[in-house]
């Protein structure tokens, strides 16, 4: 048995009535990522732990297991979140053999409502990336066709949950790294809203922007889970403590209430004709649901992409400066004087994504061009946000294409960091 057919409530109803046991769910997990090993989906695989932590599931009462959500659920979660006594890589060379002494606020709610983490899964590294190419494990493998890319940077995840090895993962997304793969590997993925999940215990990419979200098989199980993770959180201050309430009558709304707007910035030039057939037969079937369509306009959205990586890597450029060689995981040997021990570790440690967007950072953020460049972004940032605004005005949803093209080969892009950024429109 592959986790795609059965929601996580239809799972945990056989657990809690005893018809399944969470150590065969279990089992049957860690024996998929053994057969699907060439996706290369894992950073780490949790054997004996989660094999003990579903038999202590398994020992509870029936009454305990019903208050558990996620009861017995193996889960697995991106290695950019912290994990307590399990490594948590960022798939980067510099937290290689980081152990953090902490979990994630979304680790432990997972883990409070009965979830058994599985795994750590590979990303780009520091979640820097479209493709999950850039890992210092190797390159993540799309499990419908291992030639192509899973998408990234969360594409550990989303190959993963397309590979049945598991009902569900955590991803992140600063920039579509959740949609993004999720949509390359056939997966349901969501970006919640800023501030509605907890990013305490998430290695942070760029702040203002990074989200942790689930990713899963159906729309259901990606609502339990947020209801699940965007808990209140005192030690993120940007938490709104908006907890989503999961409730099943709201997936039996009628769709005929639902107006839905099509930006025409997202279908105009540079979209495949794959891509954009796929979404017209979507928008045909749901018309004929009875759901009403109407065109609407993001004017600003020409200036995304430039403004997502302007404020994206001056983020990133000040988050990463914690990494020294003093603070965590990797330290350069032999460096002669305390600036060459930084400097060693920071060039042996990185990889060349890293390296390069930490350089356009601080050379936004320098002085003379922060008005210039970072300030310029924040401020077309708000209008690209009042697009939405404005959108948002006449319709409850706006629908669009994840990426411009489907997956593409592996190889293809990698050495051509303009192109992979043009991706992400
Ligand atoms: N592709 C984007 C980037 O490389 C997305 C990253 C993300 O969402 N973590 O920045």
């Amino acid at each position: 048995m592959r986790f795609h057919k059965d929601s996580i409530e239809t799972l945990a109803q056989k657990i809690y009535s005893g018809e399944l046991r969470s150590t065969d769910l279990v089992s049957t997990s860690l024996d998929t990522i053994k057969q699907t090993s060439k996706t290369n989906a894992f950073t780490s695989v949790l054997e004996e732990r989660s094999l003990e932590r579903a038999a202590q599931i398994d020992h509870l009462t029936m009454k305990e297991k019903g208050t558990l959500p996620l009861c017995g659920i193996p889960v697995a979660v991106k290695d950019n979140i912290c994990t307590s006594g399990i490594p948590t890589t960022c798939a980067s060379k510099m937290l290689e053999n980081f152990v953090p002494p902490y979990n994630a606020t979304v680790v432990d709610a997972l883990e409070k409502a009965g979830a058994v983490i599985i795994g750590k899964t590979n990303l780009d590294e520091f979640a820097m990336g479209s493709s999950t190419e850039i890992s210092h494990f190797g390159p993540a493998r799309n499990p419908h066709n291992p030639n192509y890319i899973t998408g990234g940077s969360s594409g550990g995840s989303a190959a993963a949950v397309a590979d049945g090895a598991v009902p569900a993962a955590l991803g992140s997304d600063t920039g579509g790294s959740i949609r993004q793969p999720c949509s390359h590997c056939g997966v349901m993925g969501l970006k919640p809203t800023y501030g509605r999940v907890s990013r305490y215990g998430l290695v942070a990419f760029a702040s203002s922007l990074d989200q942790i979200g689930p990713i899963a098989t159906n729309v259901r199980d990606i609502g339990l889970v947020l209801s699940i993770i965007s808990c209140p959180e005192p030690r993120d201050s940007t938490c709104s403590g908006n907890q989503f309430v999961y409730d099943k009558s709201l997936f039996e709304e009628k769709p005929q209430t639902l107006r839905v707007g099509i930006p025409r910035e997202y279908f105009g030039e540079g979209l495949s004709d794959e891509v954009r057939n796929a979404c017209t037969e979507l928008i045909d079937k749901l018309k004929d649901k009875g759901i009403q369509f109407t065109e609407v306009s993001l004017p600003n959205l020409h200036y995304a992409i430039s403004t997502y990586y302007v404020i994206c890597t001056a983020e990133a450029s000040s988050n990463l400066a914690r990494y020294d060689g003093v603070k965590y995981g990797f330290r350069a040997e032999n460096a002669g004087s305390l600036y060459d021990m930084y400097a060693e570790t920071r060039r042996q440690g990185f990889g060349p994504e890293v390296k390069r967007r930490i350089m356009l950072g601080t050379y936004v953020l320098s002085s003379g061009y922060y008005d210039a460049y970072y300030l310029k972004a924040a401020k077309v940032r708000t209008l690209v946000s009042r697009d939405f605004d404005n959108a948002f005005s006449s319709c409850d949803a706006v629908i669009s294409p994840v990426a411009p093209t489907p997956a593409f080969k592996i190889g293809e892009k990698c050495n051509d960091p303009l192109q992979m950024y043009l991706t992400d429109i």
